[in-house]
This record gives structure tokens, sequence and C-alpha cells, in this order.
């Protein structure tokens, strides 16, 4: 998954005062989602900018890899560099390499955070950044302020050996799917499975077990995956507003997933190799 990224090793720890050396690397979006990359993700790889090309005091330390550390460049402002170009942050949505990928979806979160923790929630003041950890503070009222990580499931549902594969109507993924949803307030990961479940295809689940988490920062996610099996009707009720398809598969009839990039992709695979469940 993307997360996967040995023998490279992150590191999350929060530094205020890591100062970029010139081969440290940056990460720059727009208001659009857009990044400042030079590649494709497919042929060409994708390569980062060092931070040797950017006014210093403009940016902010994200974490490191190995003895890499990764800023943000959190101006409005577009740049232009010689190679590189500002590309929709789907191309990391690829494996070439996968740790820039993961660096890219990991910024991209903390991006995504930062770019809308300016100002004060509870008396308007614009924020800064909190010393002693990742999180922005108030001056006026010190109300601090941290990343928001949300929470969502991931569930695929067995029916003797065929599993419940979807796909959804409206997105950019066009690929196979599994039953997904945002955990809401007040309810446990599980919980989620079966409302989710119940409110995109009309089926009862038991027998919820844990396949394994994985962060996701271009939708902020922290995934949840369960494979679980359908509870007494197997009859599909389609959320036609949600997927465009929704349909029981054998093993041998699901399509190959081309990567593990994904929990769901992982899932999905992990099901196809594994008759026997
Ligand atoms: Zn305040």
């Amino acid at each position: 998954m993307i997360q996967d990224i040995a023998p490279h090793v992150f590191n999350n720890q929060y530094s205020k005062k890591r100062e970029p050396n010139p081969e440290d690397l940056v990460l720059a979006f727009t208001e659009q989602n857009e990044l400042l990359i030079k590649g494709d993700g497919i042929e060409l790889g994708l390569e980062l900018p060092r931070a040797e090309n950017f006014d210093k005091s403009k940016l902010t330390f994200l974490f490191t890899i190995d003895d890499k550390a990764y800023f943000l460049y959190l101006e409005v402002d577009t740049l232009s560099l010689d190679g590189y170009s500002y590309k929709s942050v789907r191309v990391a949505r690829t494996d070439n390499p996968r740790v820039t990928s993961f660096a890219i979806a990991t910024a991209f979160h903390l991006y995504t955070w930062y770019s809308k923790t300016r100002f004060c929630g509870t008396c308007g003041h614009k924020l800064v950044p909190y010393e002693k950890e990742r999180a922005m503070i108030c001056p006026e009222c010190k109300k601090i302020f941290y990343p928001n990580i949300a929470p969502a499931v991931i569930v695929a549902i067995l029916n003797g050996d065929k599993v419940l594969v979807t796909r959804y109507k409206e997105r950019v993924y066009r690929g196979i799917a599994l039953i997904a949803g945002f955990c809401e307030i007040g309810e446990s990961a599980e919980e989620t499975a079966k409302r989710e479940a119940m409110e995109e295809v009309g089926l009862k689940i038991k027998d919820l077990k844990y396949f394994g988490s994985q962060p996701w920062g271009f939708d902020s996610n922290l995934l949840v995956g369960y494979i679980a099996t359908v509870d007494g009707s197997d009859k599909i009720i389609r959320d036609a507003g949600e997927l465009s398809e929704a349909v029981w598969l054998s093993r041998d009839e699901i399509e190959d997933v081309p990567s593990d990039i994904s929990l769901t992709k992982t899932m999905i695979q992990y099901l196809k190799d594994r008759k026997d469940l």
C-alpha cells in the first residue's frame, strides 16, 4: 500500500526549527489541487523540486523520509521552474516511485489542513505555528488547532465464492471498488461498515474481520478495511445516486488490479488470491 515504502523510513516528528538543506524537497500545491512536479508517475517517474530553488523563509517543515526533509511552500503565487510544471495531485496515485507518491499524499493532507487553518475559529485572530507540536495556535485566546484526519471504512462483502464489487457513478476513478464511506460522529468503524452496506447496496452484513488500515492523504483519510459476510438475503438494492454498478462476482471474474497502492486494490487482490475465504 502507499505507506509501504521500506527500506525507506518515514518520520513525522514535528520540528519547527528544521532548516531546509539545498537537497531537501518541496511540495508546492495550488488551490486547484495541482502540484509543481517533473514527470508523469508512469514512464517518467515523479520528481519533486529541491529546496535550493525556494525562498527558505516561505517553507514549512513537514516530515522526513530517510535523510531528506520535505517542506511545504504555502504561498498562493505560482512558480516557474525549469523542467517542472503544475499537474493534478492525481499523478501521485501511481507507483513510480512509491516513496514519492507517499510523500505527495501525506504532504497534500497537511497542505489541505494548513490552507484552511489560518484563522481562529473561536475569536477570528490570525493563527501562528505552535512551537511544541504540529498544530496552529491563536496568539489571542490560546486555542490550539490540530491536523484533522477523517476516518473512513472499506468493506469487502463475501457471499460464498462471490465478492460484492462496485463502481462509483461520478468520480474520476473509474476502476472497481468496494463498499466505502466516512465514519459519522458517534459510530464505531464496524457500525459504519454495516450502515454503508445497507445504504449503498441494501445488504445486511455479519462476521466483520479487520483487514488493515491505510493513511490516504489525498482525501485526508485514515481508511479501515474489513472483510464481512452477507447476512440473510443477497439481493442487491443499489443506491443509483452513488453507484453505477454493484454485482456479485466470483474470484475469477474479478478483473486484475494493476497496483496495490490503495487499500481497496490490496483487498481485492487478496480476495482474488485467497479463494478459500
Ligand atoms: Zn482565538
